[in-house]
């Protein structure tokens, strides 16, 4: 298969690309298209036959589900069987924006690959022009996990989708860098009080502040039982090994000689004050204080260490607060919960 890459710019006429997108979509196909956290991988939500081909496409297992995205908030009706009061303030508050609730589904409408049998439905309206002009033209639902390979770090940039999926899907919609950099937060509104199962776009003092206490296991350190299907998978793993390392500059050195004397080419992934030249490589990735910034960079440079000759990967935890508790999430999947300490 050839994929073919469209530019959406703002200058350019892309009636044509919006156009062949949304009918390769009718048809069952798969389109990869950028939304305001990463790019997604979408096909028809009602269509079982095209959303299998998701996971075929990522080697995505058959057990995780797929969040569906739409492009109007009265879309909600259709899908979920019923709408909590307090899901109606978060949507109010929130979309679109990086927030998927999960409710119980109207049965026999989204395709059981996509709710992989729950009984739930992950629905979200995301806050990107390009997303959402695709989804009220195509005028139905768009399942999309990220549009990367099944564990590799999310895709932020076209580029990205590229490398992952070149030859495996037809289409890919460019609409430039995404912003947030880290997926969306998952809240689970089926329970009582509602539960987040994946920390992410939105904190959660955001969601608190609309619709009080949640159940948060994610806001100190996450409990070894997995709460939601996929995360139990490996994640954003690069090529080479990821050490998680306390921001320190002392450690780091420490770290970067004692692994350089056992011959390893070293790679840092860290913020702009912690800089270093005794690493091979260092990532900035923007002020210690604003992990906001982190996580829009976080996928990129996991991504730009494959490009170097790194052995090792040493990544600086983010401060366990706002988006730095997203970002550590990702970060401790990507390392596999290694931490490095002498
Ligand atoms: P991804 O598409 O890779 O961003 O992953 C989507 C994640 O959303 C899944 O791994 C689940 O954790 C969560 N999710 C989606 N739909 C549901 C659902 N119906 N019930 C519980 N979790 C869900
Ligand atoms: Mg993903």
């Amino acid at each position: 298969m050839n994929t073919q890459t469209l530019k959406v710019d703002k200058g350019v006429d892309n009636h044509h690309s919006y156009q062949q997108t949304v009918d390769c979509l009718r048809n069952g196909g798969l389109v990869a298209f950028p939304t305001e956290t990463v790019y997604g991988l979408g096909a028809l939500a009602t269509d079982p036959n095209a959303t299998k081909r998701i996971f075929e496409a990522k080697g995505r297992p058959s057990d995780n589900p797929l969040i569906v995205h739409i492009g109007t908030k009265e879309e909600v009706n259709t899908y979920a069987a019923e709408i909590p009061e307090s899901a109606l303030l978060l949507m109010e508050a929130f979309w679109p924006g990086p927030l998927t609730l999960i409710f119980n589904e109207k049965p026999g409408v989204i395709a059981e690959s996509v709710t992989v049998g729950l009984g739930t439905v992950g629905l979200r309206m995301p806050d990107h022009p390009v997303a959402l002009k695709l989804l009220r033209l195509l005028g139905g639902p768009l399942a999309a996990p990220s549009a990367n390979r099944s564990g590799k770090p999310s895709p932020t940039r076209a580029s990205h989708v590229a490398r992952d999926l070149d030859g495996r899907i037809p289409f890919i919609l460019d609409g430039g860098a995404t912003g947030v950099g880290v997926e969306s937060t998952v809240i689970d509104m089926t329970s009582n009080p509602p539960a987040i199962l994946r920390p992410g776009g939105i904190t959660v003092d955001m969601i608190e502040a609309v619709i009080g206490p949640v159940r948060s296991e994610t806001r100190v350190e996450e409990s070894d039982a997995p709460r939601a299907p996929g995360m139990k998978y490996m994640h954003y793993s690069p090529d080479a090994p990821v050490w998680l390392i306390e921001p320190d500059r002392t450690q780091i050195e420490q770290a970067v000689k004692v692994l350089k004397d056992e011959g390893k080419k070293v790679a840092v992934i860290g913020p702009d004050e912690l800089k270093t030249d005794k690493s091979s490589w260092y990532f900035a990735t923007g002020a210690y204080a604003d992990p906001s910034q982190l996580a829009s960079n976080l996928y990129d440079v996991l991504r730009k260490c494959d490009e170097t000759e790194a052995d090792v990967i040493l990544a600086v935890e983010a401060p366990p607060e706002g988006m730095g508790i997203a970002v550590m999430n990702r970060l401790k999947k990507a390392a596999d919960g290694k931490r490095f300490s002498m």
